[in-house]
């Protein structure tokens, strides 16, 4: 599987997407943001949902980040600006509250609608390593600018059997994309979350993505297990919160494998 990268010094953007609801989004950036810090790679996690989940889970107060995305796309304030620091996760964040729900709206009346956040960016990408966008649960206007910033998205999906149903909007979407407006998006890969390897279903499930797929499929495959769940009333990732649970060291497996797939694509540019 080959992973886009970007140019030299600048970020590589990676889209956590999947307009399912509850599929394990949120989770998934804010554990990867977490074990690539890990890793010694310069983070950003962008909240691009008004629920602000991703804010507060990687231990950042919502509700007090006056400077927030919501600025950033609309031009009013620089992402220099609204970033706040995850001290348990060790990566910035650009935050999200309720005020990104009339977003959609002020963004309809722009001209460039769609690539606010991309420009945003520009300025912001050489400070980073890998940035990760934790898309809300809709092909929305918002999901839109997380797309067309992006060089690859990542969809987290359980092994459930409607699971592969709405994937077709949702690939169909980033083909759109693809085609009209940003020729550097990718589909990176399908992350198996969740799992529970007791239930036949989700295994029968996950062999049907596999064959489907083929190497559009991560090889770590994310556990059900309660501590992920646990950690973000506690404001930390759960790679941090336990890190000897189940769920922890399969995300850090995980942003070990992302981070093997860099390398290997960026060699096969060179
Ligand atoms: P939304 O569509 O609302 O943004 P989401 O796709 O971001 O949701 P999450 O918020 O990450 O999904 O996860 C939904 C719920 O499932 C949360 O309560 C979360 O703690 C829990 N969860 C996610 N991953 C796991 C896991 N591997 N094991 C156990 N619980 C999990
Ligand atoms: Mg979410």
């Amino acid at each position: 599987m080959s992973v886009a990268s970007a140019k030299k010094d600048k970020a590589s953007v990676f889209c956590i997407a999947n307009q399912k609801g509850g599929v394990g989004k949120t989770t998934t950036a804010i554990n990867l943001a977490a074990a690539l810090a890990a890793l010694k790679k310069k983070v950003l996690l962008i909240d691009l949902d008004p629920q602000g989940n991703a804010t507060m889970g990687s231990g950042v107060d919502k509700n007090a980040a006056e400077i927030n995305i919501y600025q950033v796309l609309i031009g009013q304030n620089k992402v220099s600006e609204a970033k706040k620091r995850s001290e348990s996760g060790g990566y910035d964040v650009l935050p999200a509250n309720r005020e990104l729900s009339g977003a959609e709206i002020d963004l309809v009346q722009m001209q460039e609608r769609e690539q606010q956040l991309k420009k945003a960016l520009e300025e912001a990408s050489d400070e980073y390593d890998i940035i990760l966008i934790d898309c809300p649960p809709t092909l929305s206007l918002l999901t839109l600018n997380g797309l067309v910033s992006a060089h690859g998205v990542i969809i987290p999906m359980q092994c459930e059997y409607f699971a592969l149903e709405g994937l077709s909007d949702l690939v169909n979407t980033i083909k759109r994309v693809y085609r009209n407006i940003n020729p550097e998006l990718q589909l990176i890969g399908l992350l198996r979350v969740m799992f529970d390897a007791r239930v036949t279903l989700q295994q029968q499930v996950s062999a049907q993505i596999e064959e489907h797929f083929g190497d559009k499929v991560f090889k770590t495959v994310i556990p059900r297990n309660v501590r992920l769940a646990e950690a973000p009333s506690h404001g930390m990732p759960g790679t941090v919160y336990d890190k000897n649970s189940r769920g922890a060291k399969a995300y850090v497996e995980f942003g070990k494998e992302l981070v093997k797939q860099l390398k290997k694509s960026a060699k096969s540019a060179a």
